[in-house]
């Protein structure tokens, strides 16, 4: 069988870096839940999941999945059709995860905060079939998946995790096959299989890092499930292994770097939700032994509340932004061998880079470390050409392997700009290499894609300046990030009135929520101003803005300092 080409909307690898990745065995055969059975199989009364709501062993996982994916094919969807995901850190997430990919339809990652804006164009963009949200949410997602169907033809099922009740036109994922026999949901989930194949897609994942609207990202089955693989055996996991989670598990970096990593050595996940203190009680609870930091977690790691999760925790594995040196020592102990910390850097994309066991001291604080996969070949080029910079140099992070994707889904022109000529992702941030030992690691040193990464929620600057645009009191928008302690970065938007009248913070986000548009994308600081200031080639010029968010926040805090 060959795989779907979505009528050349899907980017293949080149055959002969196919070929390569085969042969080193880098990519595999079987679709991503063949190899989850694999691996239930032979750690089948092992704990596979630990919630605040409860555990699963393997073989409970392996079996309920099956039955899901049969109750969903015999609902009539079909193999490769979409499911928009809106779910939260929940078992039945994992569950209904697993049950879709083994009823062969394609997870859509999108996030629950999303909303018509972001859901309304990804749909359209992948052709979604079914819609599966979680109820109970402080925004009733049931309801919004209703109203997202009524625009979308081919949106045909509303699927739900954690409602308290049956409702008219929704299927419960928790009831789905609840009455099939094991053995015929089995023989169905292995049907569906056979069908696969592995350059078929199995999981659409959402890009932060582009312009415009989100970019969608095809993940197929020969690279993902190896993704997790290679994640797991970087920081040599085992059986014995308890892996936190408390970022939305969702993101390509939940899947890849928690659920199917730990799920791919027998390793138990313990997924924990983003609140620090429920999360913290839970790792502690189920005697976690590594956990992933994202930077909207630093402070919190930072605190006495996570003391009694380095009682068990052995590895902490710290992300998304420059790590503080106070913090690393905290996590690190290596005088007594008890607690190491080291660094990730990744994306949806692909490409993961992390610190090796084995790094030095200096490397492990100070860079993001070396690609998972043999395969995977990373290069520093001029931003403005496809120059290779000398090592030590600042520059653009490029990349490409066996994970990391030749191209986004429908998207030439953009692909054109995304990739080198020969096949080379660009990342749009900058890094340069450092030599420790015989090793080159990466040290990240900033970015040129025009974002605000808020605690890991990446907001694209050009796609809100161009909503904010929309309301005609607004003459030109200028959005940039500006530091925060808790999260890193937020944004902040720098207006130009079309009149003498300026907006209320209230006025630009009931303009945003008629939109449409997630919450964590809003503007949190409105700065009006005359005109924005121009680069000499009459560009805005964002350096100059973002200096002045930065000392406009430096003499607040003075001020607030001697009042
Ligand atoms: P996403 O696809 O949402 O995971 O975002 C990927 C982007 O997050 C990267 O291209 C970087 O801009 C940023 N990122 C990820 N890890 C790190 C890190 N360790 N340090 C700095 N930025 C990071």
């Amino acid at each position: 069988m060959t795989a779907h080409d979505w009528n050349g909307r899907l980017v293949p690898f080149p055959a002969d870096r196919a070929a390569a990745y085969r042969a080193s065995g880098e990519w595999s055969g079987l679709p991503t839940t063949a190899r989850l059975h694999e691996s239930a199989l032979r750690h089948a009364d092992r704990i596979a999941l630990i919630t605040a709501e409860g555990t699963y062993t393997y073989r409970e996982l392996d079996e309920r999945t099956d039955r899901i994916a049969a109750g969903l094919t015999w609902m009539g969807l079909r193999r490769l059709d979409p499911v928009i995901f809106q779910v939260t850190n929940r078992a039945a997430t994992v569950l209904a995860w697993y049950g879709v990919l083994k009823a062969g339809l394609i997870p859509v990652a999108t996030l629950s905060q999303h909303r018509m804006h972001e859901i309304g164009h990804i749909s359209e963009k992948v052709d979604a079939v079914a819609h599966l949200v979680e109820a109970g949410l402080s925004f009733d997602l049931v309801d919004f998946a209703r109203e997202v169907g009524k625009g979308h033809s081919s949106l045909r099922y509303v699927l739900s995790i954690e409602a308290p009740e049956v409702e008219p036109g929704v299927h419960r994922i928790e009831d789905l096959g609840a009455d099939i026999d094991l053995a015929e949901a089995r023989a169905l989930v292995e049907t569906i299989e056979a069908d696969a194949d592995p350059e078929d897609i199995a999981v659409f994942q959402l890009s932060g890092g582009t312009t415009g609207v989100p970019k969608v990202i095809p993940r197929i089955h020969a690279e993902y499930w190896n993704n997790g693989v290679f994640y797991a055996r970087a920081f040599g996991w085992n059986e014995q292994t308890r892996v936190a989670h408390l970022l939305p598990i969702i993101h390509n970096a939940g899947i890849s770097c928690a659920l199917h990593a730990a799920h791919a050595v027998g390793a138990t996940l313990v997924l924990a939700t983003p609140d620090p203190v429920a999360a913290f009680k839970l790792m502690a609870r189920s005697d976690a032994t590594d956990v992933l930091i994202g930077h909207g977690h630093y402070q919190a790691a930072h605190s006495a509340g996570f003391d009694p999760v380095l009682r068990t925790v052995r590895r902490t594995v710290l992300s998304g932004a420059k790590v503080p040196a106070e913090l690393f020592r905290k996590l690190d102990d290596s005088s007594s061998h008890s607690r190491w910390a080291g660094q990730m850097f990744g994306m949806s994309e692909g490409m993961f880079i992390v610190t090796p066991q084995d790094a030095p001291a200096s490397a492990r604080a100070d860079t993001v470390g070396l690609p998972i996969a043999p395969s995977d070949e990373i290069r520093i080029l001029d931003p403005s050409s496809e120059e290779e910079l000398p090592a030590g140099a600042v520059g653009e992070l490029c990349c490409r392997g066996p994970y990391t994707i030749p191209g986004y889904f429908g998207a030439p022109e953009h692909n054109t700009n995304a990739f080198t000529s020969d096949g080379f992702y660009r990342t749009g941030d900058l890094a340069a290499l450092h030599e420790f030992g015989s090793r080159r690691y990466v040290a990240i040193e900033g970015r040129i894609k025009d974002l605000i990464n808020r605690g890991g929620e990446k907001v694209n600057a050009e796609e809100i300046e161009l909503l904010l645009l929309r309301h005609p009191d607004i003459a030109a928008a200028a959005v940039v990030a500006m530091p925060d302690d808790r999260l890193g970065e937020k944004a902040c938007a720098y207006l130009v009135p079309e009149s003498t009248a300026e907006l209320t913070m209230a006025a630009v986000q009931e303009h945003l929520n008629a939109l449409g548009v997630a919450k964590f994308k809003w503007p949190e600081r409105l700065v009006w101003v005359p005109a924005l200031p121009r680069t000499n080639v009459g560009k805005v010029n964002k350096n100059s803005l973002r200096a002045d968010i930065v000392e406009r926040l430096e003499a607040e805090t003075l001020e607030g300092a001697h009042s």
